[in-house]
């Protein structure tokens, strides 16, 4: 740091350049604007830049304000270097060191009188409650307390221009830079403004004033003029001569919090204001964003249809898959090459009880007998099983139980008549339960009658025409053998269907040391159903992937037309402290939040639809998972498609921004 030279106050001086060179380059040439300024401001002074039109006088401005960096030369801002400072760095400065009044307001027309003023202490991380305070009492000041609440387009030009001067003495910068701020104005307006900004003086600001008029720069202490990018003099006015007026109190300018307490909450802080900032512009464009959320609406909405329509006929079609015996293996006694079968045995069964994924074991042996009711004879299959068989098998019981593991341990003498064998032996349909009948001679008690689930009543079914009794008394009683016939076995998921198979081969094998059993299994059928299911699955989310995809280019291109549209109000945060995070975080959040709105009520939309969808037999069927999905989808696509948007946004050069028609 250099000690200051000259001017004996110890403090350094406010601006300090020396030989500043800015060159522009333009279609491969470059023209110099500014030819090595040097200049010294001390804090406290009141300086007028004058000079021609094309002079350079913005260009000086700008990097006097942090906008745009010399191409050559040194610049201490207050004792700092700042050629040193990073970009986060300079967009704190000008939030905190530097006012900023522009020719042209440059107010946020979507925002109120009290928000524009405010938005500088947003980027310092002035916490919002006591901005508004701050804001108010600032507006007030300055006589605008009656138009708090007004948007600019709403105010006069005097009273946009009164709002400008409020907003650059938010942060309570010591540094005011007013490019052409009486431009606009007519001379009454002028004059006013003029007074305003010598009584920011008398507080003891520093103020640099760029004009051509020199009624303007005589208000000043000193003018510098300003011809083809070099100082051609500097000269006091007769007003520096003039004793000052005694400085209003600076009652009218509220204190600012101390910088540890806005530094404290600035995360959330950050988060909350681009949330509000976002919900502001949404709002300003309604029906703009309405169509951007559209894209998103249609695309949840179908994402959640067409799994809910996905989810309804995979479970019909595993209803169908089981009901058609898909998930049952049938273990047969007979070796693939020898005539010689062998025998299954209970103890068969009993070694494969516990596979994993195998759920019920269903010892079966059958063949046809004669039963006998009074005077009905009637003949069918006789099969004696295990009570699991009513937990594996598809049937209803249509009157009295199945019989139980009692009944099979105690060797008891009870049946359970299917619906075609009930009918024949009872044609006028009495309760047969408690009724004796004979089975090849032997008396059995009825306990049940059983059907086929969803069959027909009348016990057409060929599976009806069938009479059960248990393994162990059929053992005893009428087969006298302990030969099984079938072993069937329920896998839980016709997915596990060959694991649990591999599994009973193995098994069998070791006990029985050959191989002399077939099993069986509906392969084909399961391997077709798992090819549709998989062609279905895959459809129904390329739609849906597409109908995002689709919604999320919609959004982009809004945001980027957003972005483009908005350009000048980019440059008016910059200059008023936004780093280019700010920015990036403002637009992302006004994409995702455009996607997450989309994203419910496509969600609700969906739902709602799901509701009417019936295709075929299968009805839709909305879970949880498709929700989620969808809803995490939309999400993505918010911060996927805004993301290059709001970085095209952040990464604006703050001049060139703010100089955009
Ligand atoms: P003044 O404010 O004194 O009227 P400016 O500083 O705005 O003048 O401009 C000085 C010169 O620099 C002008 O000739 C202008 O065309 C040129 N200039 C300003 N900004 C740019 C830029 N971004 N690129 C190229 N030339 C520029
Ligand atoms: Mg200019």
């Amino acid at each position: 740091m250099d000690a200051p030279d000259g001017a004996g106050t110890g403090k350094a001086p406010a601006i300090l350049l020396r030989g500043i060179v800015k060159d522009y380059e333009s279609g491969g040439a470059s023209t110099r604007i500014l030819h090595g300024i040097d200049l010294r401001i001390e804090s406290g002074e009141f300086v007028a830049i004058v000079g021609p039109s094309g002079s350079g006088k913005t260009t000086l401005m700008n990097i006097l304000g942090l906008m745009d960096s010399p191409t050559a030369g040194c610049f201490e801002l207050q004792g700092r270097d700042v050629s040193r400072l990073t970009p986060d760095q300079c967009a704190e400065a000008r939030g905190k060191t530097f006012g900023f009044i522009f020719q042209r307001y440059n107010l946020l027309t979507n925002e109120t009188a009290a928000e524009n003023v405010g938005l500088p202490g947003a980027y310092i991380g002035i916490p919002s409650g006591q901005r508004r305070v701050r804001a108010v009492g600032l507006l007030e000041g300055l006589g605008l307390g009656h138009r708090i609440a007004n948007r600019p387009p709403q105010l006069s030009g005097g009273e946009q221009q009164r709002v400008a001067v409020a907003r650059a003495l938010m942060n309570g910068g010591e540094i005011i830079l007013a490019d052409e701020p009486t431009g606009a104005l007519d001379t009454a307006r002028g004059e006013e403004l003029m007074a305003r900004i010598r009584g920011l003086h008398r507080q003891g600001l520093t103020v640099i004033l760029i004009t051509h008029d020199p009624g303007v720069a005589a208000q000043a202490d000193r003018v510098i003029r300003i011809v083809d990018g070099a100082i051609i003099s500097d000269q006091p006015t007769e007003r520096s001569a003039e004793p000052d007026e005694p400085p209003q109190g600076s009652g009218s300018v509220p204190v600012l919090p101390p910088d540890a307490e806005r530094g404290r909450i600035a995360l959330l802080a950050d988060a909350a204001e681009a949330l509000r900032m976002a919900l502001h512009a949404l709002q300003a464009n309604s029906f703009r964003t309405f169509l951007t959320m559209l894209g998103i609406i249609i695309g949840v909405a179908s994402v959640v249809v067409m799994l809910a329509i996905g989810e309804g006929s995979r479970r019909d079609m595993q209803k169908w898959m089981s009901r058609m015996g898909t998930n049952v293996l049938r273990i047969e006694p007979g070796a693939k090459m020898s005539a010689s079968g062998g025998i299954l045995t209970l103890q068969d069964a009993r070694a494969i009880a516990d596979i994993t994924h195998a759920q019920e074991i269903v010892p079966r042996v059958f063949s046809a007998r004669t039963l006998r009711y009074r005077d009905r004879i009637y003949a069918c299959t006789v099969l004696a099983t295990t009570p699991s068989f009513i937990r594996a098998e598809n049937r209803v019981m249509v009157r009295g139980g199945f019989f139980d593991e009692r009944d099979e341990e105690a060797k008891a003498p009870v049946v359970v008549l299917g619906m075609k064998a009930y009918l024949e032996l009872f044609p006028d349909r009495t309760d047969p339960v408690g009724k004796r009948i004979l089975i090849d001679g032997a008396p059995f008690l009825v306990v049940g009658v059983i059907t086929v689930s969803g069959g027909s009543a009348d016990g057409r079914d060929r599976e009806d025409d069938i009479a059960l009794i248990p393994l162990s008394t059929g053992e005893a009683r009428i087969f006298r053998s302990v030969r099984i016939n079938q072993i069937s076995v329920t896998v839980d998921d016709y997915v596990n269907v060959e694991a649990v198979q591999d599994e009973i081969r193995s098994r069998l094998n070791r006990l029985r040391q050959q191989e002399d059993f077939r099993i069986f299994n509906q392969a084909a059928m399961i391997e077709a159903n798992r090819n549709t299911q998989n062609s279905f699955r895959f459809l129904l989310g390329a739609v849906g992937v597409v109908s995002l995809l689709v919604g999320g280019i919609g959004v982009m291109n809004i945001m980027l037309v957003n972005v483009v549209e908005r350009t000048r109000e980019i440059g008016v945060r910059m200059a008023c402290g936004a780093r280019s995070r700010d920015i990036q975080l403002q637009f992302l959040t006004e994409a995702i939040l455009v996607c997450l709105l989309g994203g419910v009520i496509g969600v609700l939309l969906g739902m709602l639809v799901s509701g009417f969808v019936t295709i075929g037999e299968s009805k839709a069927v909305v879970t949880l998972a498709p929700i989620l999905l969808s809803f995490g989808a939309a999400f993505t696509t918010g911060v996927l498609f805004g993301f290059w948007p709001a970085r095209k946004a952040s990464r604006l050069d703050p001049v060139v921004a703010l100089s955009s028609e």
